[in-house]
């Protein structure tokens, strides 16, 4: 790659200035990419428990559902058991008598069995009815604090969309004043490296890619009167 020495050192404290808000605007842009990924948790928190309480509503149907069907079947037995009861009073013969008792102290049985069943059920609804209040209440929690997070993220994306906008409107002023090839040498570096394209060597090699650098360019360096590029970045390089 072509050395390339920008003659105009005044350059150089315009560049330094102008380095500073990109890394700010770069590092601005960095954190608003961020932002969405921070409201995914938060969504996924939603979504979890809203599955939770679907699964507890259906929970809670399905046990009403059998509730229900247990309470129809004891008032057909039961008016069964009244059925028999009132032809015990018509029967002719001990044996049509004995084994209509029978018949009835079995439903009885029956039915008690029923109504401790239906009891069971009936707690069990009232556990499912508290859970899917208390997992409801739980969801809306969750879905305002993803409210709240999406209002922050957009009130914090538009307040560094502002401050991006204000840095880049100094930027372009300011480097309206620098030499037009080290503006556009050094605007295609910001792009190119992600908002760092100026940097200050302190050893012998290139604080940005590592590069050793030849002893002319260290020469040159020293002189301070010149911005060098390194050969391997293309970075603009001052001591
Ligand atoms: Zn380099």
């Amino acid at each position: 790659m072509l050395k390339f020495i920008l003659p105009m050192v005044q350059d150089l404290d315009l560049l330094k200035q102008i380095q500073e808000w990109d890394k700010e605007i770069y590092a601005i842009q960095d954190m608003m990419e961020a932002l969405p990924a921070q409201l995914e948790s938060a969504r996924d928190e939603v979504e979890g428990q809203r599955e939770r309480f679907e699964k507890c509503q259906e929970d809670l149907k399905n046990f009403q559902l059998k509730q229900k069907e247990k309470e129809m079947e004891l008032q057909t037995k039961e008016e069964n058991v009244r059925k028999y009861e009132s032809q015990l009073l018509q029967v002719k013969t001990n044996k049509e008598y004995g084994s209509l008792q029978a018949e009835i102290k079995s439903l009885k049985a029956d039915n008690s069995i029923l109504e401790e069943r239906i009891i069971e059920l009936i707690d069990h609804v009232e556990i499912l009815e508290r859970k899917t209040r208390e997992e409801k209440k739980e969801l809306e929690i969750k879905e305002e604090a993803l409210e709240q997070k999406t209002r922050e993220v957009e009130e914090q994306t538009r307040s560094m969309s502002a401050k991006i906008e204000s840095l880049a409107r100094q930027k372009n002023e300011k480097i309206k004043e620098v030499n037009q090839e080290i503006a556009a040498l050094y605007e295609q570096v910001v792009r190119n490296k992600r908002g760092v394209a100026l940097v200050q060597v302190q050893g012998e090699t290139c604080p940005a890619c590592q590069m050793q650098l030849r002893p002319q360019m260290l020469n040159e360096l020293k002189l301070k009167e010149k911005i060098v590029i390194c050969e391997n970045c293309s970075r603009l390089l001052y001591e």
